[in-house]
């Protein structure tokens, strides 16, 4: 069987290569069906957090199914009531009350239309805009991307795009003084579209692909999470990959001392096996709407189904019951240390990250940190070299200027050894060692 096009009935995500079989998960590991083994360093998509195949997740998985489809018009149930309290005891105040959805974009176009229903409840219908920033990723859904300053998504789509503000998003390894990065730009911007057409910027705490595991700092929130409430802007945390204790705390906005008015959780929320995403909105926010229109005018087939949200609350359970947060804060050092070794090679520009979420930067000179020739595609042959290597990472681009930028995200499972931390350092230099061979082979 050659599992790819056209060979297979399944529109793969790639049509121009082959795709090996992945049949069981171990841990860190994934399992193909020759029997080789993958050491998952980037957890898929940033998403297993709580590593693959947990007994736990089937068990709760089966309990829901015996419920089976409960529309969240008709009656609620107890895993969305459980998850819900779970969430409400974490999140920062006044944050607390949680909506269930299944992918993450669709968590962020229900986060901007909550926004946006906010406001219009009361009154001031002339705020829709949602300012956010470039490079950014808020997911592949037409209001989700619109949002998104990622350019190789979309071009294509362009005339199905809403053209929504973009500022430029903190850089501290290429622009440490620019207007991005010291968080002026967003004042600069919600006085040129004028304070009451935005209803809200959206943000990720800690960035993740798009810009690159990028830290900003705490002066950068003050003065941003400042210029929202000076200028009614609602501040939605895209929190869908960041969030769930990646970063080392449950939620990466407390990194920062701030509560978002709306937090979008997703990924590391659901174990991984099923879609499961959230919108987590304060007390004011819910009770405008309650007041008003006496619901929020969305809704989707799947929210608040009992089995998404059993496996949202065996994943917090599990993360809870075996301190995989803790875990991650405590594996920082241990985790960056391993990956700063790699800038012995010179195709490494930076190497940043919190708790278990990293990135290596691959750049052409570490001088002056230019990007490497797109047309080079130097991440997506690292990743290929790591991967025949067995190791598992994931490839982003387009972060330097739109166009290029060069970088493998790393996000391995919370319960990851620190002996499969010093592997992962050691099969990806292996791999960077290909890629400079490679490189200088084809000049
Ligand atoms: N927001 C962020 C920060 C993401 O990383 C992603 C996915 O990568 C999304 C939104 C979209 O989530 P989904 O792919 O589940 O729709």
């Amino acid at each position: 069987m050659s599992y790819r096009f056209p060979d297979s009935p399944l529109f793969y995500r790639r049509l121009d290569r082959a795709f090996r079989c992945a049949r069981a998960g171990e841990g860190s590991y994934l399992i193909d069906e020759k029997g080789l083994r993958y050491l998952d360093a980037s957890g898929g998509a940033m998403v297993a957090n709580l590593g693959h195949s947990l007994e736990a997740l089937g068990r709760a998985l089966a309990e829901a199914a015996r419920c089976g489809y409960v529309n969240g018009t008709q009656f609620t149930n107890p895993w969305a009531e459980a998850l819900a309290a779970e969430l409400a005891q974490r999140v920062p105040e006044p944050l607390r009350y949680s909506y269930f959805l299944a992918s993450g974009s669709e968590a962020v176009e229900a986060a901007v239309k909550l926004a946006r229903q906010y406001w219009w409840e009361r009154g001031r219908r002339g705020k829709w805009k949602v300012v956010s920033r470039d490079p950014s990723y808020h997911g592949n859904t037409l209001a989700a991307l619109s949002l998104s300053g990622r350019e190789h998504y979309r071009r294509i789509y362009g005339p199905l795009l809403t053209d929504f503000p973009r500022i430029p998003a903190p850089d501290p390894y290429r622009r440490p003084d620019g207007p991005g990065t010291t968080g002026e730009a967003l004042e600069e911007e919600i006085v040129r579209q004028g304070p009451e057409s935005v209803a809200a910027f959206i943000a990720e705490p800690i960035l993740g692909s798009s810009g690159g595991a990028v830290v900003p700092s705490a002066a950068y929130y003050e003065r941003v999470v400042e210029t929202c409430r000076r200028h009614d802007v609602l501040f939605i945390a895209d929190e869908i990959l960041c969030g769930m204790g990646r970063t080392g705390r449950w939620f990466a906005c407390e990194h920062y001392g701030f509560a978002p008015d709306i937090l979008v959780l997703g990924k590391g929320l659901n174990g991984g096996v099923v879609p499961l995403s959230a919108v987590v909105a304060t007390r004011e926010i819910v009770e405008t709407l309650a007041r008003g229109s006496g619901a929020f005018v969305h809704a989707q087939t799947y929210s608040h189904t009992p089995a998404i949200c059993a496996a949202g609350l065996a994943t917090v359970r599990h993360l809870e019951e075996h301190r995989l947060v803790e875990r991650a804060a405590e594996l920082e050092d241990p985790f960056l240390g391993a990956l700063d070794a790699l800038r012995a090679s010179a195709l490494v520009g930076d190497v940043r990250g919190k708790g278990l979420l990293a990135a290596v930067e691959l750049v052409a000179d570490r001088e002056t940190k230019a990007p490497l020739p797109r047309a080079r595609r130097a991440a997506e042959r690292l990743a290929e070299r790591a991967f025949e290597r067995g190791l598992v990472v994931w490839p982003a681009v387009g972060h330097a200027d739109g166009g290029n930028g060069d970088l493998v995200m790393l996000a391995p499972p919370l319960t990851v050894s620190e002996g499969e931390i010093a592997e992962i350092a050691r099969l990806l230099a292996a791999a960077l060692e290909d890629l400079e061979t490679e490189l200088a082979a084809a000049g």
